[in-house]
Protein backbone atom coordinates (compact mmCIF):
# COMPACT_ATOMS: atom_id res chain seq x y z
CA UNK A 1 0.00 0.00 0.00
CA UNK A 2 1.49 3.28 -1.24
CA UNK A 3 -0.73 5.65 -0.04
CA UNK A 4 -1.31 5.87 3.31
CA UNK A 5 -2.59 7.55 6.23
CA UNK A 6 -0.87 10.14 8.27
CA UNK A 7 -1.81 8.22 11.56
CA UNK A 8 1.68 7.08 12.30
CA UNK A 9 3.70 9.38 10.48
CA UNK A 10 1.94 12.59 12.50
CA UNK A 11 2.58 9.99 15.65
CA UNK A 12 5.81 9.79 14.90
CA UNK A 13 6.36 13.82 14.72
CA UNK A 14 4.97 14.32 17.90
CA UNK A 15 7.22 11.96 19.79
CA UNK A 16 10.78 13.05 18.19
CA UNK A 17 9.11 16.46 18.01
CA UNK A 18 9.74 17.46 14.77
CA UNK A 19 6.96 18.23 11.85
CA UNK A 20 5.57 16.96 8.85
CA UNK A 21 5.32 19.48 6.24
CA UNK A 22 2.15 19.13 4.43
CA UNK A 23 2.27 20.95 0.62
CA UNK A 24 -1.06 22.06 -1.13
CA UNK A 25 -1.06 20.57 -4.44
CA UNK A 26 -2.20 22.00 -7.77
CA UNK A 27 -0.96 19.85 -10.81
CA UNK A 28 1.48 17.69 -11.84
CA UNK A 29 4.32 19.75 -12.07
CA UNK A 30 3.61 20.37 -8.23
CA UNK A 31 3.24 16.70 -7.45
CA UNK A 32 6.53 15.90 -9.28
CA UNK A 33 8.24 18.52 -7.11
CA UNK A 34 7.10 17.92 -3.77
CA UNK A 35 7.50 14.22 -3.88
CA UNK A 36 11.12 14.70 -5.59
CA UNK A 37 12.43 16.80 -2.58
CA UNK A 38 11.09 14.66 -0.25
CA UNK A 39 12.28 11.67 -1.63
CA UNK A 40 15.93 13.81 -1.71
CA UNK A 41 15.91 14.66 1.73
CA UNK A 42 14.32 11.39 2.93
CA UNK A 43 11.70 13.60 4.51
CA UNK A 44 7.73 12.32 5.42
CA UNK A 45 5.41 14.24 3.44
CA UNK A 46 1.82 14.83 3.05
CA UNK A 47 0.74 15.99 -0.02
CA UNK A 48 -2.75 18.05 0.06
CA UNK A 49 -5.87 18.83 -1.93
CA UNK A 50 -8.70 21.49 -1.18
CA UNK A 51 -12.09 20.12 -2.83
CA UNK A 52 -11.51 22.68 -5.48
CA UNK A 53 -7.99 20.88 -6.39
CA UNK A 54 -9.79 17.30 -6.56
CA UNK A 55 -12.49 18.95 -8.88
CA UNK A 56 -9.93 20.86 -11.22
CA UNK A 57 -7.85 17.18 -11.01
CA UNK A 58 -10.26 14.68 -11.05
CA UNK A 59 -10.54 12.45 -7.49
CA UNK A 60 -9.08 9.27 -9.37
CA UNK A 61 -6.35 10.92 -11.35
CA UNK A 62 -4.50 12.61 -8.27
CA UNK A 63 -4.97 9.17 -7.02
CA UNK A 64 -3.31 7.45 -9.63
CA UNK A 65 -0.92 9.86 -10.25
CA UNK A 66 0.24 10.02 -6.47
CA UNK A 67 0.08 5.98 -6.06
CA UNK A 68 2.92 5.93 -9.64
CA UNK A 69 5.11 8.65 -7.75
CA UNK A 70 4.98 6.63 -4.59
CA UNK A 71 5.81 3.51 -6.55
CA UNK A 72 8.23 5.15 -8.92
CA UNK A 73 10.50 6.49 -5.47
CA UNK A 74 9.56 3.87 -3.15
CA UNK A 75 8.24 6.67 -0.71
CA UNK A 76 4.82 5.83 1.14
CA UNK A 77 2.84 9.08 1.04
CA UNK A 78 -0.19 10.49 2.04
CA UNK A 79 -2.74 11.96 0.05
CA UNK A 80 -4.89 14.31 2.35
CA UNK A 81 -8.31 15.92 1.76
CA UNK A 82 -7.74 19.63 3.27
CA UNK A 83 -10.66 21.56 4.33
CA UNK A 84 -13.34 19.28 3.32
CA UNK A 85 -16.56 20.47 4.84
CA UNK A 86 -19.28 17.76 3.17
CA UNK A 87 -19.28 14.47 4.82
CA UNK A 88 -20.61 12.67 1.65
CA UNK A 89 -18.12 14.12 -0.16
CA UNK A 90 -15.20 12.64 2.00
CA UNK A 91 -16.84 9.23 2.40
CA UNK A 92 -16.98 9.35 -1.70
CA UNK A 93 -13.36 10.01 -1.50
CA UNK A 94 -12.03 7.70 1.20
CA UNK A 95 -13.83 5.14 -0.88
CA UNK A 96 -11.80 5.82 -4.00
CA UNK A 97 -8.60 5.37 -2.21
CA UNK A 98 -7.87 8.61 0.27
CA UNK A 99 -6.21 7.10 3.46
CA UNK A 100 -6.42 10.90 5.61
CA UNK A 101 -8.87 13.58 5.67
CA UNK A 102 -9.62 16.94 7.45
CA UNK A 103 -13.20 17.58 8.02
CA UNK A 104 -13.77 21.24 8.67
CA UNK A 105 -17.05 22.09 10.78
CA UNK A 106 -14.78 24.47 12.41
CA UNK A 107 -17.43 27.47 11.26
CA UNK A 108 -19.97 25.57 13.04
CA UNK A 109 -21.84 25.81 16.73
CA UNK A 110 -19.19 23.59 19.03
CA UNK A 111 -21.50 21.32 19.43
CA UNK A 112 -22.46 20.71 16.08
CA UNK A 113 -18.89 20.31 14.87
CA UNK A 114 -18.62 17.26 17.17
CA UNK A 115 -21.50 15.63 15.49
CA UNK A 116 -20.48 16.54 12.16
CA UNK A 117 -16.29 15.63 13.01
CA UNK A 118 -17.95 12.34 15.11
CA UNK A 119 -19.98 11.31 12.08
CA UNK A 120 -16.72 11.31 9.74
CA UNK A 121 -14.45 9.71 12.61
CA UNK A 122 -16.62 6.72 12.74
CA UNK A 123 -17.01 6.08 9.44
CA UNK A 124 -12.86 6.64 8.48
CA UNK A 125 -11.68 4.47 11.32
CA UNK A 126 -13.28 1.74 10.10
CA UNK A 127 -11.10 2.08 6.96
CA UNK A 128 -8.05 2.73 8.60
CA UNK A 129 -8.29 6.59 7.62
CA UNK A 130 -7.11 9.23 9.50
CA UNK A 131 -9.08 12.26 10.38
CA UNK A 132 -8.29 15.98 11.48
CA UNK A 133 -10.58 18.72 12.40
CA UNK A 134 -10.21 22.58 13.59
CA UNK A 135 -11.28 23.97 16.36
CA UNK A 136 -11.47 27.60 16.14
CA UNK A 137 -11.41 29.31 13.13
CA UNK A 138 -8.69 30.75 10.59
CA UNK A 139 -9.23 34.23 9.13
CA UNK A 140 -8.22 34.24 5.12
CA UNK A 141 -8.72 32.56 2.26
CA UNK A 142 -8.03 29.52 1.07
CA UNK A 143 -9.84 28.67 -2.36
CA UNK A 144 -13.66 28.90 -1.80
CA UNK A 145 -12.86 29.09 2.06
CA UNK A 146 -13.11 32.51 3.15
CA UNK A 147 -13.27 33.31 6.76
CA UNK A 148 -13.48 37.96 7.98
CA UNK A 149 -11.18 38.48 10.67
CA UNK A 150 -14.27 39.33 12.24
CA UNK A 151 -15.60 35.51 12.65
CA UNK A 152 -12.02 34.19 13.05
CA UNK A 153 -11.39 32.70 16.70
CA UNK A 154 -8.62 31.33 18.31
CA UNK A 155 -8.74 27.63 20.07
CA UNK A 156 -9.68 27.91 23.33
CA UNK A 157 -7.87 24.93 25.47
CA UNK A 158 -10.62 23.50 27.53
CA UNK A 159 -12.82 23.09 24.42
CA UNK A 160 -9.98 21.11 22.61
CA UNK A 161 -9.58 18.85 25.27
CA UNK A 162 -13.47 17.71 25.08
CA UNK A 163 -13.58 18.26 21.70
CA UNK A 164 -10.60 15.51 21.10
CA UNK A 165 -12.01 13.40 23.70
CA UNK A 166 -15.66 13.30 21.88
CA UNK A 167 -14.78 13.19 18.63
CA UNK A 168 -12.08 10.74 18.86
CA UNK A 169 -9.80 12.21 15.85
CA UNK A 170 -6.07 11.76 14.91
CA UNK A 171 -4.91 15.42 14.86
CA UNK A 172 -6.37 18.59 15.46
CA UNK A 173 -5.87 22.12 13.75
CA UNK A 174 -5.55 25.07 16.03
CA UNK A 175 -6.22 28.73 15.75
CA UNK A 176 -3.68 30.88 17.83
CA UNK A 177 -3.15 33.36 15.23
CA UNK A 178 -2.39 32.33 11.75
CA UNK A 179 -4.55 33.19 8.61
CA UNK A 180 -4.63 31.72 4.99
CA UNK A 181 -3.37 33.33 2.61
CA UNK A 182 -0.50 36.13 2.47
CA UNK A 183 0.19 37.95 5.55
CA UNK A 184 0.11 42.23 5.16
CA UNK A 185 1.59 42.17 8.37
CA UNK A 186 3.09 39.78 10.74
CA UNK A 187 1.16 38.10 13.12
CA UNK A 188 1.81 37.46 16.78
CA UNK A 189 0.93 34.30 17.34
CA UNK A 190 -0.32 32.98 20.83
CA UNK A 191 2.05 30.72 21.60
CA UNK A 192 0.80 30.20 25.36
CA UNK A 193 -2.45 29.00 24.07
CA UNK A 194 -0.75 26.44 22.17
CA UNK A 195 1.26 25.23 25.61
CA UNK A 196 -1.97 25.04 27.05
CA UNK A 197 -3.42 23.02 24.60
CA UNK A 198 -0.59 20.78 24.41
CA UNK A 199 -0.85 20.29 27.92
CA UNK A 200 -4.70 19.33 27.77
CA UNK A 201 -4.83 17.03 24.09
CA UNK A 202 -2.53 14.24 23.76
CA UNK A 203 -2.60 13.99 19.80
CA UNK A 204 -0.65 16.06 16.93
CA UNK A 205 -1.11 19.44 16.77
CA UNK A 206 -1.68 20.88 12.98
CA UNK A 207 -0.45 25.00 11.97
CA UNK A 208 -2.86 26.05 8.97
CA UNK A 209 -1.53 29.35 7.50
CA UNK A 210 2.30 28.59 7.67
CA UNK A 211 2.83 30.66 4.47
CA UNK A 212 4.89 33.78 5.36
CA UNK A 213 5.54 32.53 8.89
CA UNK A 214 9.30 33.42 10.14
CA UNK A 215 11.58 30.36 10.54
CA UNK A 216 11.61 31.08 14.06
CA UNK A 217 7.52 31.27 14.71
CA UNK A 218 7.40 28.05 12.87
CA UNK A 219 9.73 26.36 15.03
CA UNK A 220 8.99 27.37 18.33
CA UNK A 221 5.21 26.15 17.37
CA UNK A 222 6.96 22.61 16.87
CA UNK A 223 8.77 22.95 20.23
CA UNK A 224 4.81 23.68 21.48
CA UNK A 225 3.30 19.93 19.84
CA UNK A 226 2.88 21.51 16.12
CA UNK A 227 3.39 17.94 14.49
CA UNK A 228 2.00 19.15 10.75
CA UNK A 229 2.35 22.55 8.93
CA UNK A 230 0.47 23.84 6.18
CA UNK A 231 1.97 25.37 3.29
CA UNK A 232 -0.12 26.43 0.66
CA UNK A 233 0.05 29.90 -0.99
CA UNK A 234 4.37 30.07 -1.04
CA UNK A 235 4.28 27.07 -3.42
CA UNK A 236 1.88 29.26 -5.60
CA UNK A 237 3.78 32.08 -5.32
CA UNK A 238 7.06 30.86 -5.75
CA UNK A 239 5.51 28.64 -9.19
CA UNK A 240 3.81 31.75 -10.69
CA UNK A 241 6.57 34.09 -10.17
CA UNK A 242 8.71 31.70 -11.91
CA UNK A 243 6.53 31.49 -14.63
CA UNK A 244 6.22 34.72 -15.32
CA UNK A 245 9.84 35.43 -15.29
CA UNK A 246 10.09 33.07 -17.64
CA UNK A 247 7.86 34.52 -20.43
CA UNK A 248 8.78 37.89 -19.65
CA UNK A 249 12.67 36.72 -21.06
CA UNK A 250 11.05 34.33 -23.57
CA UNK A 251 7.77 35.51 -24.46
CA UNK A 252 7.86 33.05 -27.64
CA UNK A 253 8.15 29.90 -25.83
CA UNK A 254 5.81 27.84 -26.12
CA UNK A 255 6.72 24.12 -24.53
CA UNK A 256 5.69 23.22 -21.35
CA UNK A 257 8.40 20.97 -21.20
CA UNK A 258 10.44 23.76 -21.05
CA UNK A 259 9.03 26.80 -19.21
CA UNK A 260 7.59 24.53 -16.85
CA UNK A 261 11.22 23.80 -15.32
CA UNK A 262 12.02 27.43 -13.59
CA UNK A 263 8.78 27.16 -12.18
CA UNK A 264 9.07 23.61 -10.68
CA UNK A 265 12.91 24.57 -9.82
CA UNK A 266 11.78 27.55 -7.83
CA UNK A 267 9.18 24.97 -5.99
CA UNK A 268 11.89 22.91 -4.96
CA UNK A 269 13.63 25.60 -3.62
CA UNK A 270 10.48 26.36 -1.28
CA UNK A 271 9.64 22.26 -0.55
CA UNK A 272 13.34 22.53 0.29
CA UNK A 273 13.47 25.20 2.79
CA UNK A 274 10.23 24.16 4.53
CA UNK A 275 11.77 20.68 5.55
CA UNK A 276 14.48 22.41 6.90
CA UNK A 277 12.63 24.67 8.61
CA UNK A 278 10.52 21.18 10.26
CA UNK A 279 13.22 19.60 10.79
CA UNK A 280 11.74 16.26 8.92
CA UNK A 281 14.83 16.10 7.04
CA UNK A 282 16.24 12.02 7.26
CA UNK A 283 12.78 10.99 8.94
CA UNK A 284 11.98 8.02 7.39
ZN1 LIG B 1 -5.88 25.46 6.16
Amino acid sequence: MYIISSHNMLKKAQLEGYAVPAFNIHNLETLQVVVQTAAQYRSPVILAGTPGTYRYGGVENLISLVKALAHDYQLPLVLHLDHHEENEDIFNKVRAGIRSVMIDGSHLPFEENIAQVKEVTDFCHRYDVSVEAELGRLGGQEDDLVVEDKDSAYTSPDAAAEFVRRTQIDSLAVAIGTAHGLYTRLPRLDFERLEQIRQRVDIPLVLHGASGLTEQDVQKCIQRGICKVNVATELKIAFADALKGYFDDNPAANDPRHYMQPAKAAMREVAARIIGVCGSEGRI
